[in-house]
């Protein structure tokens, strides 16, 4: 991350400023520290805003208002925190397409997809409006004579989240509406290439009648995460983004004493076998592998094929390729462009790496001829055969349109080649054959699985997380994993004394 001076307009900035701020104290606070990140339209090559990147002094003060509202926040009655979690539903149910125009202007992908995210966002909402039913405790009646026990959640405190470029307004949102309504006051570091999304939701928020100080958006880079991570005043961190700063932060997090849910990145297989439907397996593995222009942590970017189907698996998937119009988002396009330059270029390099490696190329996305700008940061939909296992291309995460396939002769040989893997978040296996699909969902060491369900991201009532380098900490987001990590219990052993009580007893406790 540098300091820049690169033009800037005011497009499709929030804060209706050149540079994009904080929002601290329930309001745009313009940031001080000199430094800044330029943030593009992905779709026009063009930078159109600069973001802040905050100093030390920034990250204090964003904490110590969150910090300060933490009192008055965790002592309103349930039933009020509650309600404004409803308004801020209808809210952004009502404006939602304000909010995918934002990040598509400044992520890329296609509107559509920008309003799916924010569906899938909403769904963590609808979950948090029943946090009266999630906290309730747990009760035991004469567990020894005359005693209750019974057990109690309260909120952590200051929480930080830092969320990565994918996601804008969805990823936040599988953390905010439950750490808010369970009482915690947050600080939200967002991805620095597209920040503009976590202002507009702490805007809506604050229209909601969200108090200030509650919800903190902090924008900034390692200064600001590490800032969150050695607080003494913060109390969890929940981190989405890659493996090695996933890692970092879990390590730096929990050395600083805090609870951290640190989520990684990924490398998506689907098991096709020989008896599945072709044609519900192509579409599957385009939607899968090239929505949103590969850069989603459940996208599918290895489709394992059980031979003797490659050949006319292959075939069809190529033929859909060819179907998809590549652009700009706001045009109806079926895929938009990558978030940078830098980041379509790695992806590309790693069709170079295919080619060296001996692999086969059956469609190749840099020769796209997009509907857009031709300085928009383009890479089609790339489909390549016959990958190495020992190739990079499928070692790495590549994190864009880019799926490769590996043929095997076995369920057995695909199993262990995704049981083999460093990576552990999504997997999806198609067959009609549902006591492979229920032996599947048992083998496999993958946190979330689809059968016949090429993104198996769950509902908000369960919970979202991989296993192995997909998930570092104990927790997942949302759902069960997601109020318990928001949240510390209390056993609560009570004993209301009656006449016929008393006498002095030095034993251990016991039931009788
Ligand atoms: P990233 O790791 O580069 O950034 C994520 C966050 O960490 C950002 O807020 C960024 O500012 C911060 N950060 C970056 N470098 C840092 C450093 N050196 N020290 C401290 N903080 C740092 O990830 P990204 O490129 O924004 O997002 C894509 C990655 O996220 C992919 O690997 C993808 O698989 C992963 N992802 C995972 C999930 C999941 O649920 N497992 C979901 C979405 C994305």
């Amino acid at each position: 991350m540098t300091t820049t001076s690169a033009p800037t307009t005011t497009t499709g900035d929030v804060a209706g400023d050149a540079v994009v701020g904080h929002w601290i104290d329930g309001a745009h606070v313009p940031s001080t520290s000199g430094r800044t990140a330029p943030v593009y339209d992905p779709a026009r090559g063009v930078v159109t805003k600069q973001v802040a990147l905050a100093d030390e002094r920034e990250v204090q003060a964003a904490i110590a208002s969150a910090a300060a509202a933490f009192p008055a926040w965790s002592e309103l009655s349930l039933s009020k925190r509650q309600q404004i979690m409803f308004s801020f539903r209808e809210i952004l149910n009502r404006d939602k397409a304000e909010l995918a125009e934002i990040i598509t202007s400044e992520h890329g992908k296609v509107v559509s997809d920008a309003l799916g995210e924010i569906a899938r966002g909403q769904e963590v909402v609808e979950l948090a409006t029943s946090i009266p039913q999630l906290l309730k405790g747990e009760f035991s009646d004469q567990v020894s004579t005359g005693i209750d026990v019974y057990s109690i959640r309260q909120p952590l405190g200051v929480v930080g989240i830092i969320s990565p470029f994918n996601f804008p307004a969805m990823v936040p949102l599988w953390f905010l509406p439950i750490a808010i309504a369970a009482g915690n006051t947050v600080v939200l570091k967002p991805s620095e290439k597209d920040p503009s999304a976590a202002l507009w939701l702490a805007a809506k928020f604050t229209e909601a009648g969200l108090p200030p100080g509650v919800f903190t958006v902090l924008n900034g880079d390692k200064v600001a995460v590490d800032g969150l991570l050695t607080s003494p005043d913060v109390e969890s961190i929940s981190f989405v983004g890659s493996t090695p700063i996933a890692q970092y932060v879990y390590e730096t997090g929990t050395k600083h004493g805090k609870r951290v849910q640190a989520l990684g990145g990924a490398k998506n297989h689907m098991l096709v076998l020989p008896d599945a439907d072709l044609d519900l397996v192509a579409d599957n593995a385009i939607n899968a592998g090239f929505g949103s222009a590969g850069e989603r942590c459940m996208a599918i970017s290895v489709v394992v094929a059980v031979e003797p189907v490659a050949d006319e698996l292959i075939a069809k998937i190529a033929e859909r390729a060819a179907t998809l119009r590549i652009g700009d988002g706001r045009r109806g396009c079926d895929m938009g462009p990558l978030v940078t330059e830098q980041h379509r270029d790695k992806v590309a390099s790693y069709i170079e790496v295919a080619e060296q490696d001996g692999a086969v190329i059956v469609v190749d996305g840099r020769t796209v001829r997009p509907d857009g700008d031709e300085n928009g940061f383009w890479l089609g939909p790339t489909l390549i055969d016959q990958v190495p296992t020992s190739s990079r291309v499928y070692t790495e995460e590549i994190f864009g349109p880019v799926l490769s396939v590996v043929r095997v002769a076995s369920y057995e040989e695909g199993l262990a080649l995704i049981n083999g893997g460093a990576y552990g978040n999504g997997t999806a296996i198609f067959t009609n054959d549902g006591g492979a699909a229920r032996r599947f969902q048992r083998d496999v060491q993958v946190g979330m699985i689809g059968i016949n369900v090429p993104i198996p991201v769950p509902v908000a009532y369960y919970s979202f997380g991989g296993w192995k380098n997909s998930l570092f900490g104990d927790h997942k987001a949302y759902g069960a994993d997601g109020v318990s990590f928001f949240t510390r219990q209390k056993a609560v052993t009570s004993r209301w004394l009656d006449p016929s009580h008393g006498g002095v007893d030095l034993g251990f406790p016991s039931n009788s």
